[in-house]
């Protein structure tokens, strides 16, 4: 996910002054543009249901909706354990983490939250960051800053917060075709021996929902002596047999120098990490100003977090649900005709193709159905190729999956758009 379009910069009128006047009609033009081509963001204003997942309260609409597309994909952001443990914490320790890690802010929780999370990875250790954008952005950014020639080899459709954490680091970048190996070597074997060199890349990739081919990248990774950089944001707590993530599945975490992921998403929370060796994170941790000169998260999100991953690495009946979701979704819209990609993971982009399209069904799913799908386009992804992208998950029933199938059939056929045939 690329996220932002890009631009030219905002000019001051050739032989003006500037004044205070000049600059919100810069900041208007450039708002122009977006409304212009269709890629200006709507937030759409929701009340989450805890207890009632996926229910949401849609302001905009005036009504209860079902959320298909939330990245808490497990429901873990109302469980009752997480929510326990943060009520507890909240109560014993209060709202803040009262400083940065260093001065004051380093709370019990964060500390057995990051044993935890290098235990979940096979890992010496692992660092907390207040968000995974920021452990991509801080991590990356040090690393690769901080090694004299360092050269760093980035998937095509790496996310913007590794992107901006490479460009922060000065660091030369190549950018490889997406989870292609032929073009991955052919850019390690121009670059001399002697150079320091990572290759960053993600495991399931959140447009697509593809995998990257985690093995074959270590093995040439080893063959030209690169550290590997793995984001696993869309899969750690999903897969492998404690919810490690697609390396914990293939068995090759040990493979990796670095794997990042995120406490908002499947684990439900907020906040970010790495897991690596001991030199390594400390190594960020006492180099990286992102980290180093932020206030640390608060400690009964620590507490929170800490109670998911527990969870998670112990109990499989979210991944099971997850799964069982999965397959009756892209069941029903196989039978319904509905095209869609037909991913290795749990993300199911239905694929509508043109920007004002994905954008009238989304809303016309919203105010007619219920079902709340926001419209993927550019520049999240490729034009031509917009999109629902849909995340079911263990508390979506199969009553909530044939209404909202059969609401995507109805307007499919009130649009005229293309079904595949039926299976
Ligand atoms: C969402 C996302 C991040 C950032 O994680 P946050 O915890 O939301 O900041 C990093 N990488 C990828 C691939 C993501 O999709």
């Amino acid at each position: 996910m690329t996220g932002s379009a890009p631009s030219a910069p905002l000019s001051v009128p050739p032989g003006s002054a500037p004044n205070n006047a000049t600059y919100d009609p810069l900041f208007q033009a450039a708002l122009d543009g977006l409304h212009a081509d269709g890629s200006y963001r709507y937030f759409a204003e929701l009340e989450r249901r805890a207890g009632n997942f996926p229910q949401a309260f849609h302001h905009g609409a005036g009504r209860d909706v079902t959320v298909w597309c939330s990245n808490d994909y497990l429901g873990m952001g109302q469980h009752p354990l997480v929510q326990a443990a943060m009520h507890k914490a909240l109560d014993e320790t209060g709202a803040g983490a009262g400083g940065t890690r260093n001065i004051s802010g380093t709370h019990h929780y964060h500390v057995e939250l990051e044993k935890e999370l290098a235990a979940l990875h096979g890992k010496e250790s692992a660092l907390l960051f207040n968000s995974g954008y920021l452990s991509n952005w801080v991590t990356l950014g040090t690393i690769a800053g901080r090694l004299k020639d360092c050269v760093v080899l980035s998937d095509a459709l790496n996310h913007a917060s590794m992107i901006e954490g490479i460009r922060h680091s000065r660091a030369e970048k190549r950018i490889f075709r997406h989870n292609d190996l032929q073009d991955l070597e052919r850019h390690l074997k121009e670059l001399p021996p002697d150079v320091p060199k990572i290759i960053a890349f993600e495991s399931v990739y959140s447009m697509d929902g593809d995998i990257a081919p985690i093995e074959e990248i270590c093995d040439l990774a080893d063959k030209y002596g690169a550290m590997t950089y793995l984001d696993e944001v869309h899969a750690v707590g999903m897969y492998g047999a404690q919810g490690g993530g697609i390396a914990q599945e293939r068995g090759l975490e040990h493979r990796l120098t670095v794997i990042e992921g995120t406490l908002g998403k499947g684990f439900g929370v907020v906040g970010g990490y790495i897991a690596a060796s001991r030199a390594l994170c400390d190594f960020v941790r006492s180099f990286g100003s992102g980290f180093i000169f932020s206030t640390a998260l608060p400690p009964m999100i620590a507490a929170g977090v800490l109670a998911s991953v527990r969870h998670l690495r112990a109990s499989a009946t979210e991944r099971e649900g997850q799964k069982r979701a999965v397959a009756y979704l892209r069941r029903r819209l196989d039978e319904a005709g509905l095209p869609y990609i037909d991913s290795p993971s749990h993300i199911v982009p239905v694929m509508v193709g043109d920007a004002k399209t994905c954008r009238a069904l989304s809303d016309e799913l919203l105010t007619r159905f219920g079902h709340y799908l926001q419209p993927i386009n550019y520049p999240t992804v490729p034009r031509g190729t917009e999109r629902l992208r849909l995340t079911p998950g263990p508390l979506h029933t199969e009553a909530q999956i044939d209404d909202l199938v059969a609401a995507l059939a109805t307007l499919w056929r009130e649009k005229g758009l293309a079904l595949r045939p039926a299976a």
